[in-house]
């Protein structure tokens, strides 16, 4: 599935309840969800993980819809290179911590 095409299905399913809430309080679901991917990161658990990213991303992909925002057209621009460095290998100083 293409991100395009996710983005319109997850549009379907809740940007008419997301719209009425508002991108604040839409925000704070997403951040809720991100909160559930650091506790799964933590406990090392491989499926869950793999759940919560798909919430965190799929939160993500409800609030760019909230927003107006195609987020296929909005990545395009690391299909070019690293934004800070402009290779394809990024070599911008590191950020190890
Ligand atoms: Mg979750
Ligand atoms: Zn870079």
């Amino acid at each position: 599935m293409q991100i395009r095409e996710f983005q319109q299905l997850i549009d379907k399913m809740y940007s008419e309840r997301d719209r009425q809430r508002g991108p604040a309080k839409t925000f704070i679901w997403f951040a809720e969800e991100f909160g559930e991917l650091a506790r799964a990161i933590a406990r090392r658990k491989h499926d869950e993980m793999e759940g919560e990213f798909a919430d965190v991303f799929a939160w993500l992909v409800t609030l760019a819809n909230v927003e107006g925002i195609d987020l296929e057209a909005a990545i395009q621009k690391f299909t070019t290179g690293c934004p800070g460095c402009r290779q394809m290998v990024c070599v911008c100083a590191a950020k190890m911590d």
